[in-house]
């Protein structure tokens, strides 16, 4: 490793159970390794424009600044009657001729001395009004307008400004944009929004023993599970899958794969081959592709012999190993690679992370931190979520996962959770 691993302070622990030491039995904890994913993931170059509507999910280059006050003119907030309160004298009640009419996307002419004028949700307020009375409060009829009770003053007018004033900064830049954003941005004026690019990932899926999921195969061969989750995964608004290919255990292969793919990536997800077996070729080929390995091994489970690195020199493509098991590479994918693709959009990591109450004993081996598929089982007294899982989980069997509604994380140190307990639950983002 090329640099002392320190946890970066601005990241946000993962309460695995992360005492100040930085590696467990030979492994790395996984703030240290975060730290160190996120140490070499240096924000990718290069912005585009995006359209509005398609601009969710990305990375703002740049400050949104309101290009007018919005609302830009007072408008009435219900349908009803602008009035001027001076002309209302003495505790009324007050019968006013309505001299207007003023429907939304009119630009009405000022309101004409003691009278009224009939307005529309929407609709500027015309000069001279400053109260706007709801239809509901009036008795109307025969061009008359007749009302008992003194409006105050402003009421039912949207002000000028008063959701954001121009030239006021909407959105900063480095956000990623939610698709709450967009509203935002669309009330400020923008059309299109210079966003950072897309991170180019490339998938290397490998394995002598996979074949294409549906497809026929041999003896011996399995649906490749990784490939489609990983891309299905990896499919997000900041990123382009600019490649996606299987390799068998073969190390000149697989280096010649690696070597061709970072030419076009800035980040090569792999899956399988990173542990220790005889057909674990992935470190070896990642060598001899002029890559460097800055950490394999990380302390949860699954997911110990994840691993990390670059291929080429700075600057060029990143890698993450992911193990072969489907749910050791969902869980690699989840800490790791969010995370790598929010330190190349240069974005800060948003917290998404909750406690739960779990609803059974378990079971734990101290040493590793766990990430356990969990389900969401109601509430319990006091209002907080509760969850339930599988009391042990195999890292070859995808169905807890589809199952659940998040991870659980138990704590590295933890011999045992019991029934009641708190943990921290990193909830799914998808549908
Ligand atoms: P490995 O990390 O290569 O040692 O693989 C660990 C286990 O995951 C083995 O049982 C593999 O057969 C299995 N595996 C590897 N890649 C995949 C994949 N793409 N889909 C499903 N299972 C896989
Ligand atoms: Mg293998």
């Amino acid at each position: 490793m090329s640099r002392p691993l320190r946890p970066d302070p601005a990241l946000p622990a993962t309460a695995c159970g992360c005492d100040a030491s930085e590696v467990r039995g030979g492994l790395l904890t996984v703030d240290a390794a975060l730290a160190a994913c996120t140490d070499w993931a240096k924000a990718v170059h290069g912005t585009e424009r995006a359209a509005l509507a398609e601009a969710a999910g990305r990375h703002l280059a740049g400050p949104v600044a309101a290009a007018a006050s919005v609302p830009p003119f007072d408008n009435a907030a219900v349908d009803g009657y602008a009035v001027r309160r001076a002309a209302l004298p003495g505790a009324g009640p007050w019968t006013l001729p309505v001299g207007l009419r003023v429907a939304a996307g009119d630009a009405p002419a000022a309101l004409p001395p003691a009278s009224a004028a009939r307005i529309l949700t929407g609709a500027p307020v015309p000069a001279g009004a400053d109260a706007v009375i709801a239809q509901e409060d009036v008795r109307a009829g025969g061009g008359m307008v007749g009302a008992s009770r003194r409006p105050a003053e402003g009421v039912n007018i949207r002000h000028a400004g008063e959701d954001m004033r121009a030239g006021d900064i909407v959105l900063r830049g480095g956000r990623r944009l939610s698709r709450r954003d967009i509203a935002l941005a669309a009330a400020a004026g923008a059309d299109m929004l210079e966003v950072r690019r897309k991170v180019r990932i490339a998938l290397l899926i490998t394995g002598s023993e996979l074949r294409k999921a549906g497809a026929a195969g041999g003896a011996g061969t399995i649906n490749d599970v990784n490939g489609p989750m990983l891309a299905a995964l990896a499919a997000r608004p900041d990123t382009a899958l600019v490649a996606h290919e299987t390799g068998a255990d073969d190390p000149a292969a697989l280096a010649a794969a690696l070597a061709r793919l970072a030419g076009k990536a800035d980040l090569v997800v792999t899956t399988g081959g990173v542990s220790v077996g005889d057909e674990d070729h992935l470190h070896r080929a990642i060598a001899a592709a002029g890559g460097e390995t800055r950490f394999s091994g990380v302390a949860i489970k699954p997911g110990k012999p994840i691993s990390f690195g670059r291929i080429g020199p700075a600057g060029g493509a990143l890698w993450l190993g992911l193990p072969g098991n489907p749910l050791a590479a969902f869980v690699g994918w989840h800490l790791f690679g969010r995370a790598l693709l929010c330190a190349l959009q240069g974005g800060t990591p948003r917290p998404d992370t909750r406690l739960v109450v779990t609803i059974a004993d378990l079971r734990h081996k101290p040493g590793r931190c766990e990430m356990r598929p969990a389900r969401l089982a109601g509430h319990d007294g006091q209002g907080r979520a509760l969850v339930a899982m599988d009391g042990a989980v195999n890292s070859a069997r995808v169905r807890p996962l589809a199952g659940a509604d998040g991870l659980v994380l138990i704590p590295a140190q933890a011999d045992k959770v019991r029934a009641g307990d708190l943990l921290e639950f990193h909830p799914f983002d998808d549908f």
